[in-house]
């Protein structure tokens, strides 16, 4: 039996009924559809469980990363000796007052629908971003004005060390798309939003609104990874690579989205290598334009 093995049978052992899945194909959980094989999938459906699995994989020294909705990554279509935590069972959502205290595994717009019945403003813009909230606080997600730093009070965490903390907003720092959890490998466990009392009526019209405003502009019936590319300094990547003449730019199966030219689509049967040749290509063909340097957005696991 080899290391992933054992951890698995002890995993099992101690926390029965999680979710144990070897050779599980990425594309089944990325919103790119795109991704080969992990050695193993598990999904901790506890935070005891999670940060027992943690602490086990970083002393046993077993390669691992943390999945969210798996909506801002993008797997090669290699087998990787790896084992991915899935945090989609670290999923109570409790509301107290004007704070939604939350498992990392809740999907935003499930936080963003709470937030709409309570009579509570603050996360509509949210709602339509199709990561978990671990995963956006992760790159502090955001849109149309709203960022996940406007309403995150306090951020609790397993540290490198296997030690459990809690900080608060100040000590995340927060940038576009970026937190601190970005540069030192902390799993998020859970985190409290504070929102404000609002009307509700106008809290859904607005979440309508958005809505409506991303089904007019963006490709959402193909699979991607949301923006390839991070905001620029100057401008936005979507007009910088309109404006390059790239829009519907196509390598083998990956595509520079005709409808919203800051998306990279999938038409059926993308590969890693197809998208991240096309990243290339955009990247280049930008710079050309217009000396700007454009920034992958989304995660790349070679
Ligand atoms: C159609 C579409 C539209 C989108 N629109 C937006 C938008 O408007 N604004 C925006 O900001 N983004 C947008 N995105 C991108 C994406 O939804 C966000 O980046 C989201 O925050 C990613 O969350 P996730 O749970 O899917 O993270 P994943 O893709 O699962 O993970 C992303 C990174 O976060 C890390 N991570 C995830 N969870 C944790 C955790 N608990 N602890 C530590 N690290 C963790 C992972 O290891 C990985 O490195 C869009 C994507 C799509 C497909």
């Amino acid at each position: 039996m080899d290391r992933i093995e054992s951890f698995a049978r002890d995993l099992n052992a101690g926390f029965p009924g999680t979710g144990i899945f070897f050779g599980e194909p990425m594309r089944k959980h990325t919103t790119f559809r795109i991704g080969g094989t992990v050695s193993l999938f598990a999904e901790p459906k506890s935070i005891e469980a999670f940060v027992w699995a943690e602490r086990e994989l970083r002393g046993r020294g077993i390669e691992h990363m943390i999945l969210g909705n798996g909506s801002n990554v993008l797997f090669s279509d290699n087998p990787h000796r790896l084992v991915v935590l899935s945090t989609a069972r670290l999923d109570t959502l409790r509301v107290s007052g004007d704070s939604l205290i939350s498992g990392a595994g809740v999907l935003l717009s499930r936080l963003a629908a709470a937030a709409a019945r309570e009579g509570l403003t603050g996360l509509e813009f949210a709602q339509g971003i199709p990561g978990s909230l671990g995963g956006g606080i992760y790159m502090n997600a955001g849109a149309y004005g709203g960022e996940l730093r406007e309403v995150t009070e306090a951020v609790t965490y397993l540290d490198v060390n296997g030690v459990l903390r809690t900080v608060p907003r100040d000590e995340c720092d927060f940038g576009y798309r970026h937190s601190r959890f970005e540069d030192t490998g902390e799993a998020i466990l859970s985190a409290t939003l504070r929102l404000r009392p609002g009307d509700p009526e106008k809290i859904r019209e607005r979440m309508e609104e958005l809505a409506a405003m991303r089904r007019e502009k963006q490709p959402m019936n193909m699979p991607s990874a949301g923006s390839t590319f991070k905001r620029p300094k100057d401008g936005f990547a979507a007009k910088l690579i309109d404006d390059a003449g790239l829009k519907g730019l196509t390598v083998g199966g990956a595509q520079v989205s005709e409808k919203h030219a800051g998306f990279i689509v999938n038409t059926g049967n993308a590969t890693y290598d197809d998208v991240t040749a096309l990243m290339e290509l955009v990247k280049r063909g930008v710079y050309e334009s217009s000396g700007i340097t454009l920034e992958p957005e989304v995660r790349l696991i070679p």
